[in-house]
């Protein structure tokens, strides 16, 4: 399976600070490489380095109508996009994203020809209390409810432990491999066919951790933060994959 490889930029950039970044980034051979922006940049990354896809952070559970700020899954792929972020961990703990919502956010992307990247995490109290498997199946559950098994293959599965994120303090490739696998287990388990889904891992990828986490066998990419801001640090990870 190709390596996928996301930037998620969150709220970040500005046109001038997105024109130097996107000098910086191409297309890596072998690796698919997405940018997951601003909504309002999607305009601007219209004109973007050959072979790069394009992604968005969020996208409303609603079709079309009265739901002011919203923007759906019909809009992004006007625009292009191939991907976009749904559940991040960011998300569910300030802008009240549960299991659910999250479910139908997968459906309305799938239903508009995207591939959600469904983002699944514990907490570092969680992990201390020894639910991981816990807290992840039921992230899953609640989307796998709602997509059932068939269309529950389409989407990019991103295990992203909560206390790893923007901390500098990656999962050791051991502790993400664990995880990946329990998931892909999961997976088989709800008769999903599991070895077609790419499970990513997000959480302090940088550079010179990325190969070692790229190298597992259930990690099929990643999904990456801070470092997606720095051209040079992005293409390493990239390579790494
Ligand atoms: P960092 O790479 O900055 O830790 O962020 C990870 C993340 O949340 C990607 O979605």
């Amino acid at each position: 399976m190709r390596k996928f490889v996301a930037g998620n930029w969150k709220m970040n950039g500005s046109l001038a600070a997105n024109e130097a970044l996107l000098a910086g980034l191409e297309a890596v051979p072998g690796v698919e490489v997405a940018l997951c922006v601003p909504y309002p940049y999607l305009g601007q990354l219209q004109r973007r380095p050959v072979g790069l896809e394009l992604g968005a952070q969020d996208v409303s559970e609603f079709d079309v109508g009265a739901y002011t700020g919203e923007v759906s899954a019909a809009m992004l792929a006007e625009f292009g996009c191939r991907y976009v972020i749904v559940g991040h961990s960011e998300r569910r703990a300030l802008f009240g994203d549960d299991d659910l919502s999250v479910a139908r956010k997968a459906e309305a992307a799938l239903s508009s020809g995207l591939v959600p990247i469904v983002c699944v995490g514990e907490t570092l109290a969680e992990r201390d209390a020894g639910q991981v498997h816990a807290v992840i199946s039921r992230q899953l559950a609640a989307v796998g409810e709602v997509l059932g098994r068939e269309r529950f293959g389409g989407v990019v599965v991103a295990y992203e432990p909560v206390w790893a994120i923007g901390t500098g303090r990656s999962a050791t490739a051991a502790q993400a491999e664990e995880v990946h696998a329990a998931i892909r287990g999961w997976l088989v388990e709800q008769g999903v066919q599991a070895d077609a889904v790419r499970i990513v891992y997000g959480g302090s990828v940088k550079p010179d951790n990325a190969a070692e986490l790229f190298a597992m066998p259930n990690v099929d990419g990643g999904l990456i933060g801070g470092a997606s801001l720095v051209a040079d640090d992005f293409m390493a990870i990239c390579r790494a994959a």
